[in-house]
């Protein structure tokens, strides 16, 4: 092995050992109020490394103590190992990532992120960031069911495949939560989304398999809109397909005894059901397997992950109130992440451009050709600006391209400030101005 061999595979190693579980949505469960980590977002998204990668974003949700975790450490083994066919692990390795643990108490409301962000190559040549997300929901009774439509939402709104766990049956209940959610966040967004039923501990495999194509007839059935309806039911059922581009359904076999009532249970293959081994070797790559990878888009472009950061924020915020937000109030709040990601993007093209010419390293340049540069760069980053697809309308973009001018224009006085501090350390370096520095 090279040195530089032994190198990556250290710093891989280290990777995988310091990678965690980070808090990055907590839910106040005493006021009812949602806090948004933004350091510890930003620490996971902007990474030099991924910031710039179309992102993926697959989000686990729904109650505790349905196997989220525990399903969400089998999608990180399928991450770490996904050269090899038996990802799945050894027979008798414990399984580690996001924790999971038996028992019956509850453990905080909120998103969990995990802190690596995986690189993954697709068929077609690109690379894409993928984040996967654990939505520790109060899909519950303890609960408002405003909670759990916000933490719900948030999550479907900023990830590309959401996978809403459930045990046994999709009841009426979980019906209801996802109506809430149709009707007040999604009808006026343009989601390019998946929403994967996945349905834990499925006990008619002779009614309709295991898998996806169970899954399939099973929904089919479920959301089939009937005349002797309720006409609320009958509305969530029409709605949900105009609101997810892509439907799916997952039935899995119960894991087996072990898993479901041994305290000592740590995860181990050799303690799980064949069956449900099975389905997991088909289901995790149905979600995370490069050519199914599906990049977040939001209003028809795709989204990076410094993209992402201002989403976080702008639906944070409309969460923050009394009510639901109103649909209004979701679509505005997408057209101003939207064109806050995209004064993000101008800049940093120009301020990449700008270091390239006189940053800290760069010789001192002369005033006019300085300018002239500046404004290269400053043209080309509103172009990009331009380009970006907007949502908001004409007017409302060009509010932000002028404060996009602004902080571009402020940013070249910092830069000619470095360039003149760079000119007197150069005037420094003739025998006569040293000489009067040094003694003066
Ligand atoms: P989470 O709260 O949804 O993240 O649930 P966990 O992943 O922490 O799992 C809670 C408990 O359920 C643990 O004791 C697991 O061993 C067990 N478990 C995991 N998957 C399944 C499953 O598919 N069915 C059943 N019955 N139990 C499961
Ligand atoms: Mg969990």
């Amino acid at each position: 092995m090279s040195p530089e061999e032994r190198d990556t595979l250290l710093s891989e190693l280290n990777d995988i050992s310091s990678a965690r579980p980070v808090q990055i949505v907590v839910a106040h469960e005493d006021d009812h109020a949602f806090e948004l980590d933004e350091a510890a977002l930003e620490r996971i998204l902007l990474q030099e490394h991924v910031r710039d990668l179309n992102v993926v974003v697959v989000s686990v949700a729904g109650a505790f103590r349905k196997g989220k975790s525990f399903l969400l450490d089998f999608m990180l083994r399928f991450m770490y190992n996904k050269m090899s066919s038996s990802w799945l692990g050894g027979h008798e390795e414990p399984l580690t990532g996001f924790t999971w643990r038996g028992g019956c108490e509850r453990e905080t409301t909120g998103i969990l992120a995990w802190s690596e962000v995986f690189v993954v190559d697709k068929p077609d040549g690109s690379k894409v960031a993928v984040l996967l997300i654990d939505t520790q929901g109060a899909f519950d009774s303890q609960s408002t069911i405003k909670d759990c439509a916000t933490l719900f939402a948030l999550s479907t709104m900023t990830s590309s495949v959401q996978v809403y766990n459930l045990s046994q049956n999709v009841q009426e209940d979980d019906l209801q939560h996802l109506q809430h959610l149709v009707k007040c966040f999604f009808v006026h967004c343009s989601l390019r989304q998946t929403l994967m039923f996945l349905i834990r501990d499925w006990s008619y495999p002779y009614e309709h398999p295991y898998g996806l194509e169970g899954g399939k007839s099973f929904l089919e059935k479920r959301l089939q809109v009937k005349q002797n309806q309720h006409e609320e039911l009958q509305n969530v059922r029409k709605h949900i397909h105009s609101c997810f581009s892509n439907i799916g359904c997952f039935l899995l076999p119960h894991p087996g005894l072990k898993v479901a009532t041994n305290p000592n249970f740590d995860g181990r293959l050799a303690d799980i059901d064949d069956d449900f081994k099975m389905e997991l070797v088909s289901l995790v790559p149905i979600l995370l397997s490069p050519e199914n990878l599906v990049e977040k888009e939001i209003g028809g472009s795709k989204v990076t992950c410094r993209d992402l950061v201002q989403y976080f924020k702008a639906y944070m915020k409309i969460y923050q109130g009394e009510e639901l937000p109103h649909p209004k109030s979701m679509l505005q709040a997408t057209a101003e992440a939207n064109n806050l990601a995209a004064v993000a993007g101008a800049k940093e093209i120009y301020n990449k451009g700008m270091e390239q010419m006189c940053g800290g390293d760069k010789p001192y340049m002369a005033a006019d050709q300085l300018e002239r540069g500046h404004n290269d760069l400053r043209k080309v980053a509103v172009k990009h600006f331009c380009s970006v697809k907007k949502m908001g309308g004409e007017d409302f973009c060009r509010r932000y391209q002028e404060q996009l001018e602004a902080e571009l224009d402020e940013a070249f006085g910092n830069f000619v400030k470095h360039n003149d501090g760079k000119n007197i350390f150069y005037a420094a370096r003739t025998p006569a101005t040293l000489f009067a520095v040094m003694f003066a």
